[in-house]
């Protein structure tokens, strides 16, 4: 039975504790090498380093169609066991759910597409291009010995025409039927740095400085103030169009506001651009006032804007004032495109899995993996994992806490999905 395979599977991957840091990868990608050895197939690790290897196992095509890659990454963000009210390595079977760290996040998404190529593998499926799974190290933290590291070393074993990644697959009822949100983009993270310029002083006498801190204090206000108006990309053109109609740009906050909330929350942060001051440094004494005090924000661009689009919309808000102004990086911000045989596949998937509900494209506010296989290959990635049982904020909630489980009927659902993908691209060609 693929459901009780894909539990066992999941429950076996939890138990190992790959938290990172420090990831300790390397123990899953053994695990699932045997159990896809145990298959048929055949697998490589890939470590830059011994301790945290990358799984890639291959199911080889006819050579007629397009390659597709099942990703996942096997670390998980740590966990307080204090929080937790199961053990979080335990992978305990309670209430129909497997509980413990990366059950959403995302060891049940690994075990499905392991048990998915696996199943494939043991029927003698033989698709038109190959079918891959990369099952990679160090998507949480990223020190570069994940998928950032494979597309550089070993561009063969990862580049893939079709991509199915995270990110997406939360079911919402829109008007009384129900969406699934597939992402197909991603925002781009561009942080900045203000240096906040003044004179440095005594502190029992203000009179004769010029408080860096008390200007930037004016200045992360102005930052906190900006409001662009909301406008349309074509993925929230297309995410409107498939749930009925297009607003006009002066409708487009109220209809936003009308969203059910789970909705809006994930079409709010992709009507523009999102700027959080999130750290500052000052003065190191009690009795020194600070002549430079640097603020760092975290800033998010839409896919294809760029730090110089959003550098004027910034100066403009600060206004003339002593600061310098610096970008510390810009990372992601990728898409692929929504008119793809991968959006028909998950299209069909969803409409017989449950007869009225529909698939709308969405951003993702952060990045995921998808990005490095968009820049490197172009591959068109999206991230679905179907999730049926479990509500949206309830796993919003649990991803990255405590208590994080997944529902065993979405672990089957989303095993299902990924052999309907597999079969569907496998048989075109
Ligand atoms: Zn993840």
């Amino acid at each position: 039975m693929l459901r009780d395979e894909v539990t066992r599977l999941l429950q076996e991957l939890v138990r190992l504790d790959t938290a990172n840091p420090p990831g300790n990868e390397t123990q899953a990608a053994e695990l699932l090498r045997g159990y896809l050895e145990g298959a048929g197939l055949t697998c490589e690790l890939y470590a830059r380093e011994p301790q945290r290897a990358n799984l890639v196992a291959r199911l080889p095509g006819r050579g007629e169609g397009p390659s597709v890659l099942l990703l996942c990454h096997t670390d998980t963000v740590v966990a307080d066991p204090e929080e937790w009210s199961v053990d979080p390595w335990s992978g305990e079977l309670r209430d129909g759910c497997v509980w413990g760290r990366g059950a959403l996040d995302m060891k049940g998404h690994v075990a499905a597409a392991t048990v998915a190529i696996a199943t494939l593998a043991r029927g003698g499926f033989e698709p038109a291009g190959d079918l891959l799974i990369a099952a990679t190290a160090d998507e949480e933290v990223g020190v570069d010995v994940g998928l950032s590291w494979l597309v550089r070393a070993h561009p063969d074993a990862v580049r893939a025409d079709y991509c199915v990644n995270e990110g997406g697959g939360d079911r919402v009822v829109v008007d009384g039927r129900p969406v699934y949100l597939c992402s197909t983009a991603e925002k781009m993270s561009a942080p900045f740095k203000l240096r906040v310029h003044g004179r440095s002083g005594h502190a029992s006498t203000p009179g004769i400085a010029d408080n860096a801190l008390v200007r930037a204090a004016r200045l992360i206000q102005r930052v906190a103030e900006i409001r662009q108006p909301p406008r349309l990309i074509p993925e929230t053109e297309a995410l409107f169009s498939a749930l009925g109609r297009v607003p006009a740009p002066s409708e487009l906050e109220r209809t936003v506001r009308s969203l059910p909330p789970e909705l809006r929350a994930t079409v709010e942060p992709i009507l523009g651009i999102a700027i959080s001051p999130t750290m500052i440094t000052g003065s190191r004494r009690t009795n020194v006032i600070p002549g430079l005090v640097e603020v760092v924000c975290d800033c998010r661009l839409l896919p294809g804007e760029t730090p110089e689009d959003a550098e004027p919309i910034i100066r403009a808000a600060l206004g003339e004032d002593s600061y310098d102004l610096e970008w510390i990086e810009a990372v992601g911000g990728t898409r692929s495109p929504l008119d793809t045989p991968l959006w028909d596949v998950i299209e069909s998937f969803v409409a017989a899995s449950e007869p009225g509900a529909r698939v709308v494209p969405v951003v993702s506010p952060g990045f995921t993996d998808s990005h490095f296989l968009r820049e490197a290959f172009g591959t068109v990635s999206y991230g679905f994992f179907p999730m049926r049982t479990m509500s949206p904020d309830l796993a919003a909630r649990l991803i990255h806490s405590a208590d994080e489980r997944i529902e065993v009927d979405d672990l089957e659902l989303g095993t299902e999905f990924l052999l309907h993908v597999a079969r569907a691209l496998g048989s075109r060609g």
